[in-house]
């Protein structure tokens, strides 16, 4: 284990902070005044950083930018009721960060590294996390080849970020989604349980070719019969089956989701039985049309929760009930919410004050 680093940090001599509209906050696009940076070569991890977040120089011949050896994580840094910060389940993302790099043949980051680097790049930036309800301060942490050589084999030198970004309360209208029954997001086998780049850009072709259709989004089925569901766009899904959870089990082809693994939780906290098992879309078709598929929804960190209202298969549309202010999928929200605002009780010691 390495032992933690001092972290040499240079702050920005002029915070950019006054310059955000809080209410107005769009996804993605304003970065927090700091970054942290982390090199690795010959085989360790070398001095880590803090500095102003700005652009960073790469090598045309930049390994990652031609074969991909690059993983990235997402989640959330909330501001709690006593005006605290915390974030929401960093070592779920820490070890998924590893299950990535393990995959793609990149070095591994130590749980300390990660969790200094973070929880520092966040205290000083902590002015950044949004105040009003629903906002959050989403966290990119990432890692990328960095040899400046064009030969085919893994890396030998890596660069290790975080970075953040504001984001407000994020509503989407019910989603209209439809199986994709041509192409495929990742087979068994491949990469689909790893967040490296390629599987977004690789998403992206059909996902076009689906909003060209009127669809907001895919859901994406098996490789081999075309036909089980594996994901809703970049979120896991869900559906409420007879006043069951129901989500597909995991698999080397589907991304082991922190919101979906909270949810579930919770849905037993609840008493509400949870199937992690097989579900094809002829089966939530069929239960659609007999009335017994309650909700649908995908989940991930940047929407928690986002309802699906209409799904598109073999050609026709077809449109979910309208959901009650009693449905799942509003009684779980508010549930995650509280305890992300410290509103409700941790009891599964989910948040990390910073
Ligand atoms: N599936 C994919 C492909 C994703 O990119 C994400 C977002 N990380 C998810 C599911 C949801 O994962 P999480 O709840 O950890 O954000």
């Amino acid at each position: 284990m390495i032992d933690l680093l001092p972290i040499r940090t240079q702050r920005t001599p002029v915070s950019r902070l006054a310059e955000l509209d809080p209410d107005n906050l769009e996804f993605g696009k304003v970065f927090s005044d700091h970054m942290f940076a982390m090199d690795y070569r010959d085989g360790e991890w070398q001095e880590a950083q803090i500095v102003p977040y700005g652009n960073m120089v790469v090598s045309p011949a930049n390994s990652a930018l031609h074969y991909g050896q690059a993983i990235f994580e997402g989640m959330k840094a909330y501001r709690l009721t006593d005006g605290g910060v915390a974030l929401f389940r960093p070592l779920d993302n820490w070890a998924r960060l590893n299950t990535s790099a393990e995959r793609m043949c990149m070095p591994l980051v130590p749980e300390e590294l990660f969790m200094q680097g973070l929880r520092e790049l966040i205290s000083l930036d902590a002015g950044w996390v949004p105040t009003a309800e629903g906002g959050a301060l989403y966290i990119r942490p990432f890692m990328f080849a960095t040899d400046g050589f064009i030969g085919v084999r893994p890396s030998d030198s890596y660069r290790f970020m975080i970075f953040t970004t504001p984001v407000g309360s994020y509503y989407t209208k019910p989603l209209r989604v439809r199986f994709e029954q041509k192409y495929v997001r990742s087979a068994e086998g491949g990469a689909g349980y790893a967040k490296n780049a390629g599987n977004y850009g690789a998403a992206m072709y059909p996902t076009k070719l689906a909003q060209q259709e009127g669809y907001n989004q895919l859901i994406w089925t098996d490789s081999t019969e075309h036909q089980y569901v594996e994901e809703s766009g970049t979120m896991n899904a869900i559906f409420v089956i007879d006043g069951r959870v129901v989500t597909p089990a995991l698999s080397t082809s589907i991304l082991d989701g922190i919101t979906r693994r909270s949810v579930l939780q919770l849905a037993r906290d609840m008493g509400i039985e949870v199937e992690e098992r097989k579900v094809s879309s002829r089966e939530v078709i069929a239960a659609l049309v007999a009335g017994k598929l309650e909700e649908a929804f995908g989940v991930g960190t940047a929407a928690t929760i986002a309802p699906i209202a209409t799904i598109g298969y073999q050609g026709q549309d077809y449109d979910l009930p309208v959901v009650g202010p009693t449905a799942f999928t509003k009684r779980v929200t508010a549930a995650l919410n509280a305890i992300r605002t410290g509103a409700a009780p941790d009891l599964h010691n989910w948040m990390v004050r910073v």
